[in-house]
């Protein structure tokens, strides 16, 4: 199928491009990679009169490694985003979630920001943000904002931005130490978006107790979502003296809203996501253990 006519626009700074936005209200959407917008539109999923291409805007590329942080503009393509090295160096979750998004073809298109904007709850990129406390970086006619992730993801493909705002970067804060980091999750075929998932963030202190952990979860909500109870419950804690399935069961306690669908009812999806967590804490342990000293 094709979509419905549109005006196509292709502003040349973000502030052009948000004030189209304004301008044109609800008839309009910005386009990115339209990895995930333009099938909705040939679907006639979604219907738009104007659509404002930001794909281009050099405002909104680049990655840059900053004291504590990495920021990445919201254009770069999640291709560049997974072979990047100060990334993998710096935010390593942020690599090893790439190859889950999609196939290498929608990832030469497809950005971090239109991903994370779309907010799917079984995103990869959106559950890397929400593990990490990135920060999302929005323009509008009014101004520039931050958001934290925290504050950012609110329901099924919503956010906090407001209709005539745009992403422009993201900042994930930078884990020293000895810290490891895995993403699992189970797809029916290599591609799909996952049933469920998991992504641990570990950092050990020099007797081997957890000293950080973040624990995120994909596919389990109609948000992604952080395993809060089951990080209180690692903290502090002799890492040797945890359970990887212990820690999965627990990184479920809580969970309200998992879907149930063709893939499988919420039980099945709650199970997997149980798995996934515990291999996730497993991995993610190993690595930070076999990092010697607090640098
Ligand atoms: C077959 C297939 C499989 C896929 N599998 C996965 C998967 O496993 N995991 C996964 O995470 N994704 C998957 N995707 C989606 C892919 O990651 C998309 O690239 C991504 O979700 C959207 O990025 P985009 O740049 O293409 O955004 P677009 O499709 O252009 O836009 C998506 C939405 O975000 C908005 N938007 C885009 N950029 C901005 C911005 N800077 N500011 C404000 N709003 C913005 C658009 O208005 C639109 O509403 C898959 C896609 C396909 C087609």
């Amino acid at each position: 199928m094709k979509p419905a006519s549109f005006r196509y626009h292709r502003p040349g700074t973000v502030d052009e491009a948000v004030g189209l936005l304004a301008e044109l209200g609800e008839d309009a959407k910005i386009i990115a990679g339209g990895q995930s917008l333009v099938p909705m539109l040939s679907m006639r999923l979604a219907y738009f009169d104007h659509l404002i291409d930001i794909s281009r805007l050099p405002e909104l590329q680049g990655i840059e490694r900053r004291e504590k942080e990495v920021w990445l503009g919201a254009g770069t393509t999640e291709a560049k985003v997974g072979a990047d090295h100060q990334v993998r160096q710096a935010v390593p979750l942020l690599t090893r979630a790439t190859p889950f998004v999609g196939h290498f073809q929608i990832r030469n298109r497809g950005t971090l920001g239109g991903s994370i904007a779309h907010a799917d709850a079984a995103g990869e990129y959106p559950a890397v943000a929400l593990t990490l406390d990135a920060v999302m970086e929005v323009a509008s006619p009014r101004g520039r904002r931050e958001i934290a992730a925290a504050d950012f993801f609110v329901g099924l493909w919503e956010t906090t931005m407001a209709p005539d705002e745009a992403l422009t970067g993201v900042r994930f804060p930078t884990w020293r130490g000895r810290s490891g980091f895995s993403v699992h999750e189970f797809s029916r075929r290599h591609g799909d978006f996952a049933l469920a998932g998991a992504l641990v963030a570990v950092r050990l202190d020099d007797d081997d107790r957890v000293a950080r952990a973040a624990i995120g979860l994909l596919g389990l909500g109609a948000t992604p979502r952080r395993a809060a109870a089951a990080e209180a419950a690692v903290i502090g804690r002799p890492v040797g003296e945890l359970e990887p399935g212990d820690v999965g069961l627990a990184a479920m306690s809580g969970l309200d809203d998992v879907p149930s669908d063709l893939q499988g009812p919420a039980s099945y999806r709650t199970r997997v996501g149980a798995a996934m967590a515990a291999r996730a804490w497993t991995e993610a342990v190993t690595e930070a253990r076999a990092r010697e000293h607090d640098a």
